[in-house]
């Protein structure tokens, strides 16, 4: 537990960016997370997904944007990356986050800037989600999402809701009356207990009745996890309430589970990877190695190889 305070805290210090990447083996160990600097990198890590019947999510890594120029910048880069997805023919839609469209200089910035990533993924029939980040925004990540959804169709925009925060629960029943596609995930940053749940137990209890209330909503919605456990509740509920296998998807990190994720593929579920690229990958990185204490040794073990 101190540990993952410990990696989380430093992965919010940015400074540490450039340090950790002078160290030849610490970029090297981020490959098994992040599938390259550059958009083709990311299209052929996800021909490889696409190949054993998952479907992929494009994540362009960055986050904190405090610059207009860099947040247009990132408008152009989803841009991109949503032509490429039409002109290579692979399967996958893309992830956004709002902080790296620059809802912490101006909201109203970042949602201009999603609105023509969510329009182009409009035209093009894809899909945008829109990850959800620390709890200091989540009101307004939600305020901007609904706006996005009040003008786009169910199947263009999404959210992403943690198990973690006590609200959610509550965001997860007001959001299915508008209605929208929600991913649940546990939640991966370090929040306080007043809003979070600092026990896993409860994040546990709390991800499989959100999960329930989803799959039983009629709408098509996302269970983000490699925990077996949750997985094996989803499969459970679905099977006693009669919901069809595509009737939902599951959704794993690159890197993250691979066996798990074929294997449910080869079962006949959706499976739908999240793939990340991009120069910045400090903080993702850092969060998934906060989620695994058995990553840090295996960094510790390779740093000290040299
Ligand atoms: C598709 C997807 C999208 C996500 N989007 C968001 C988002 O928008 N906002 C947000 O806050 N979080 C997001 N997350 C991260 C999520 O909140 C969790 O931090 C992460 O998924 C770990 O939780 P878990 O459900 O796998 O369960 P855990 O209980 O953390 O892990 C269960 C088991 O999975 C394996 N595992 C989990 N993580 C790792 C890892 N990093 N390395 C190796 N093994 C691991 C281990 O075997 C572990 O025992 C996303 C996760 C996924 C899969």
């Amino acid at each position: 537990m101190v540990a993952r305070s410990a990696l989380l805290y430093l992965s919010r210090q940015e400074g540490l960016k450039d340090f950790a990447a002078r160290f030849r083996t610490f970029k090297k160990l981020t490959t098994r997370f992040v599938a390259g600097e550059t958009i083709e990198e990311a299209v052929e890590a996800i021909r490889a997904v696409n190949a054993f019947g998952a479907t992929a999510s494009f994540d362009h890594l960055n986050e904190s944007v405090g610059s207009v120029e860099e947040t247009e910048a990132e408008v152009r880069e989803y841009q991109q990356v949503l032509a490429r997805i039409d002109e290579t023919g692979i399967k996958s839609n893309v992830s956004i986050k709002l902080t790296q469209f620059g809802l912490e200089i101006d909201p109203e910035l970042a949602y201009r800037n999603a609105r023509a990533v969510v329009e182009d993924a409009a035209r093009r029939g894809n899909f945008v989600r829109v990850d959800m980040e620390q709890s200091a925004v989540t009101g307004v990540t939600l305020d901007i999402f609904k706006r996005l959804r009040a003008e786009f169709g169910l199947d263009t925009v999404g959210i992403v809701l943690q198990s973690y925060l006590r609200r959610t629960y509550a965001d997860v029943e007001d959001v299915l009356k508008i209605p929208a596609r929600v991913r649940i995930c546990k939640g991966a940053y370090n929040e306080p207990p007043e809003v979070a749940f600092p026990n896993k137990a409860d994040v546990d209890d709390n991800y499989v009745r959100v999960m329930k209330l989803l799959l039983s909503s009629g709408t098509y919605h996302g269970i983000a996890t490699h925990d077996e456990r949750m997985i094996d509740a989803t499969v459970e509920h679905a099977g006693r309430e009669g919901i069809a296998k595509d009737a939902f998807e599951f959704q794993m990190l690159y890197g993250v589970r691979r066996d798990l994720q074929m294997k449910l593929a080869r079962e006949g579920y959706r499976v739908r990877v999240y793939v990340p690229y991009g120069r910045h990958w400090y903080p993702y990185f850092m969060r998934r190695l906060a989620e695994r204490p058995a990553n840090v040794w295996f960094i510790m073990k390779n740093l000290l190889k040299g």
